[in-house]
């Protein structure tokens, strides 16, 4: 791997490339964080790539030469121009000049399997730490056809995502991931693997997609609903945090249900597993 600090150096002076810090913009310059990145993202030549947020490049030009397919979803225009010029001589890459949030991904992954040679999708990205979240929720909660979700984000929210529900450090978001997927933490990275630096500590995850979800929630929408009300007052009981939602319809019924399910009518959201937010839903429906 060739210098990359002296490569993002050159390629923002050559374009005149101030970091826009309203787009999320800290480029990768740590040689060691895009090698462990691409590696533990396990691209072949089967595989589209689709990558969120490439900037000047850095980690797409390792993606192109691993993948069968790579697709750059890149909102700055200026950013649009480097990649082009970049990577022209490759015949396996796409730029799409677009919000991520805005794209629909499953219309450009069903087009891009039409080629049959290309056999699983994976998702690779340093992401704009100002929309963490919503870009995770929109790749799950589409279930769009993915294999894996390979991406930096902020350690702080990295280590809820990755959390294992009814264990310490979650939040609803660790349901929602731990449902859809199984997550790893991968790699912590120091705010000086990028420039301009961040103001917070990194982390690679990885989320593996599961086939089949963890547990049966005959409605996944009330389930997710519940387990969002039951975090939003979190510090006070599951019951009167459901009750006061009216996702019960009084305290009575809400015991009862805890009864029922042999749960401690004093429990609280965050010491609940996953299978009883939806043994619950699957009370109420
Ligand atoms: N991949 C590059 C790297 O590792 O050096 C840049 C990563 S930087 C943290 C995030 C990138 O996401 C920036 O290039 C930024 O312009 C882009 N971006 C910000 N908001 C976006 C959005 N809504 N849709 C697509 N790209 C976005």
């Amino acid at each position: 791997m060739k210098n990359i600090l002296e490569e993002t150096k050159f390629i923002m002076k050559k374009y005149n490339i101030k970091a826009n810090k309203s787009l999320g913009q800290n480029f990768l310059i740590d040689e060691e964080v895009v090698r462990t990145i691409v590696e533990s993202s396990e691209i072949n030549k089967e595989d589209f790539v689709i990558e969120i947020g490439p900037g000047l490049g850095t980690l797409t030009k390792y993606l192109l030469e691993k993948a069968k397919k790579v697709t750059c979803i890149e909102l700055d225009k200026k950013m649009i121009r480097i990649l082009e010029d970049r990577f022209k001589l490759y015949d396996n890459f796409e730029v799409l000049n677009q919000d991520v949030l805005k794209v629909d991904l499953k219309t450009l992954i069903e087009k891009t399997k039409e080629n049959k040679e290309i056999k699983n999708v994976k998702v690779v990205a340093n992401l704009p730490y100002y929309i963490t979240t919503p870009i995770i929720m929109k790749l799950l909660e589409e279930q769009l056809d993915l294999e894996s979700i390979t991406v930096m984000i902020q350690k702080e929210v990295a280590e809820r995502l990755i959390a294992i529900p009814g264990e310490k450090n979650t939040g609803a978001i660790t349901y929602s991931v731990y449902y859809y997927s199984n997550a790893e933490g991968i790699l912590e990275v120091p705010n000086n693997s990028f420039i301009p630096e961040p103001e917070v500590t990194s982390e690679v995850i990885k989320l593996n997609i599961r086939k089949e979800p963890p547990v049966e929630a005959k409605n996944r929408e009330l389930m997710f609903k519940i387990i969002k009300n039951a975090f939003m007052q979190r510090r006070k009981t599951l019951v009167n945090a459901l009750t006061n939602t009216k996702v019960f319809a009084s305290k009575e019924e809400g015991i009862n249900i805890l009864k029922d399910l042999n749960l401690d009518e004093n429990i609280r959201a965050e010491n609940l597993r996953i299978e009883d937010f939806a043994n619950i839903a699957n009370k109420i429906v």
